[in-house]
């Protein structure tokens, strides 16, 4: 006993010189960063960047795999004009053989600081009149070692009179958020994995909101946009992200972050954008993307999802997608939590918030449902395989895509975290829901900084059972690993609802199309005949066992002509109509290749568009999960007519 006691006392000695010592070493150095984005307007970044460096061999590394993305996507190929000096002299460098986000170099004797100069070409995510500069463009750092160990005070440059929208600190902010002319924004000392997770929003038509001030820590929503009109938000559309901001506060009982920037760029140029971040989230949409309710509601989820991220993502994450830098692959097993229960909440706080109605929801939903119900590569593929394939599926072809199955884990998630949602509801009587789940899942730890718990399948299993016992493990396996030829309808079916076809498209359906037809002009025929098209009949997709894939048809092809007229989407519309009920199949002239022949599809239950019907018996909680949780802001009326 005396000797344990001994041991642990010589222990603890030790122990505090360890502490004491730890205390006394002098705290890392950081890299310190400027990133000049002056030459926005011509599509190039360029950074100074000095790196503590002692003598002997070094191998420095640029990003490779970027948080959110889910594949490699870093943009090595993208830095040129890269040159390494110290003490004056020009060091040569040799990138590695297998490993090509490598820079081997070997710093001299004496050399303490090694600089960098690198350019970045820009090919996405910037206009004439703004950026959403993501950092990785021009991070380089040593390679090995831990991302959030490597300290780094990031500095800023940006065209003349463009404000900045961002969650880095300032240090010397002066006029900020639109900085003096040449001037260069100091932030205070982070590391390299937060300042990756901390985009620059910058632009020449800039906005930033203030967001229900009375919620704690603030939010912000910096607006840059092409034209001047476009980046002062409808009072609509600030009060439905206000909203947002208080029923997220609700539902998540938690906040992982100082401050909170949604950050959104209008821009046809600068292309669209949802990448979530911990304290941001990189959002983009066309010029007109929040200018009227049929933009709105296309664009209603984008902003909840991205925010919902920040719990669901960014502070928990599973563990095959936390590495501890940007060079070990991430994988993807768990996508249908990280992705498909946000595709869940973005949705149901999108309606809890005022970007759209309840029926609207539910008319997305229920879209949502047919498709996945008619991807008939569900018959070989399961849901789990979409996510763990998630970085060859991400961006991939359309061709054949339902055949294929696509990155499915965000909607069949969606449906899967329905259904759990009304069961808890239903074995509860309604006095629990998933709501309970996520104030204990997402907010372990209570309020935090930015910072990432990392969680495993059991932890899923065990939180629900705290708020309904079940067997959830079998719950989960039978509707993510099993093959499921029918999609999940029973969260729907739970809510008080059931999926039915009718021959015309739901309202939401005719807007959002609305929306997206100003641009493209094609058409969805997928529950009838089996297609979709583009304006000029170019087939885009052909759903595998449908009747068009009876009849022969391919991607790629073109319909030219039918009916003795020229293709156009309502002339085909017509046929599937007036084929209805008889037995004369629709005849089409199509181009395959250099090659035209005529085709016959045999299709005679007309158009088929889904929508959600009203059972009567179960109740609604369909309607319960989209019913706002705080009082909800109205958006303030405009003082005259002109004001319009
Ligand atoms: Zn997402």
């Amino acid at each position: 006993m005396r000797l344990h006691r001994l041991r642990f006392a010589v222990l603890l000695v030790l122990l505090w010189f360890g502490i004491a010592l730890g205390l006394a070493r002098p705290q890392k150095p950081p890299i310190l960063i400027t990133a000049d984005l002056s030459d926005t307007p011509r599509k190039l970044y360029h950074a100074e960047v000095d790196l503590p460096v002692a003598p002997g061999p070094l191998t420095l590394i640029t990003p490779q795999w970027i948080p959110g993305h889910h594949m490699p996507t870093g943009p090595v190929s993208a830095i040129t004009g890269v040159v390494f000096t110290a003490n004056g002299q020009t060091l040569t460098w040799r990138r590695d053989d297998v490993d090509l986000y490598e820079f081997h170099l070997t710093i001299p004797q004496g050399v303490t600081t090694l600089h960098a100069h690198i350019d970045s070409i820009v090919t996405t995510r910037v206009s004439q009149k703004l950026a959403a500069f993501e950092w990785e463009a021009l991070l380089l750092y040593p390679a090995r070692t831990p991302v959030r160990d490597i300290p780094i005070q990031p500095s800023l440059k940006v065209p003349a009179g463009w404000g900045v929208g961002t969650a880095l600190t300032p240090v010397n902010s002066g006029s900020w958020p639109v900085p003096a002319a040449g001037a260069t924004t100091q932030f205070a000392v982070t590391n390299v994995e937060q300042l990756e997770d901390s985009p620059v929003l910058t632009g020449q038509y800039f906005h930033e909101f203030p967001l229900a001030p009375s919620i704690t820590p603030q939010h912000f929503i910096d607006v840059a946009s092409d034209y001047p009109e476009d980046s002062n938000l409808r009072p609509a559309v600030l009060a439905a992200t206000a909203n947002l901001v208080r029923e997220a506060n609700a539902l998540y009982a938690s906040h992982h972050y100082h401050v909170y920037h949604f950050l959104l760029t209008l821009s046809d140029v600068a292309g669209s954008e949802g990448l979530e971040h911990g304290q941001s989230s990189d959002n983009g949409v066309g010029e007109k993307g929040y200018a009227d309710e049929p933009h709105t509601l296309a664009n209603a989820d984008l902003l909840p999802h991205e925010f919902t991220h920040s719990w669901n993502g960014k502070y928990r994450r599973p563990d095959g997608l936390y590495q501890p830098d940007f060079s070990t692959p991430q994988q993807g097993a768990l996508l249908w939590v990280y992705e498909g229960m946000t595709q869940y909440l973005g949705n149901v706080l999108a309606a809890r918030s005022g970007f759209e109605t309840q029926a609207q929801y539910r008319d997305k939903l229920a879209l949502s449902a047919a498709r996945l119900d008619n991807t008939p590569g569900r018959e070989w593929r399961s849901t789990e395989d979409t996510a763990i394939a998630a970085s060859v599926l991400r961006g991939g072809m359309m061709a054949w895509s339902n055949w294929r199955r696509s990155q499915d884990y965000y909607q069949e998630g969606e449906l899967l975290w329905l259904d759990a949602d009304t069961l808890i509801r239903k074995l509860t009587r309604n006095r629990k829901s998933l709501d309970d789940f996520e104030k204990t899942f997402l907010a372990k730890g209570g309020d935090t900084g930015p910072t990432v718990v990392p969680y495993k399948f059991d932890e899923l299993v065990e939180d629900l059972n705290a708020v309904a016992p079940y067997d959830w493990t079998s719950f989960l396996h039978d509707r993510i690993d099993n093959i499921n030829p029918r999609a999940d309808l029973a969260g729907i079916e739970q809510g008080g609802y059931k999926l039915v076809f009718r021959d015309e498209p739901s309202a939401t359906q005719r807007m959002t199309a609305e929306s997206r037809g100003l641009r493209s002009g094609g058409a969805d025929f997928w529950f009838s005949i089996g297609l979709r098209a583009g304006a000029d009949g170019s087939i885009n997709d052909v759903r595998w066992g449908g009747p068009a894939d009876k009849a022969q048809l391919a991607p790629g092809e073109k319909i030219i002509a039918l009916d003795g007229q020229i293709y156009s989407a309502d002339t085909l519309r017509s046929a599937i109509r007036a084929a209805k009920g008889t037995t004369e199949p629709i005849h089409l002239i199509v181009q395959a290749d250099s090659f035209v022949s005529l085709v016959n599809i045999d299709y005679h239950d007309g158009e088929r568009f889904p929508v959600l019907q009203r059972v009567d018996g179960p109740p609604a909680y369909l309607d319960d999960i989209t019913n706002p949780l705080t009082t909800p802001e109205k958006a303030p009326q405009p003082k005259t007519e002109d004001d319009h």
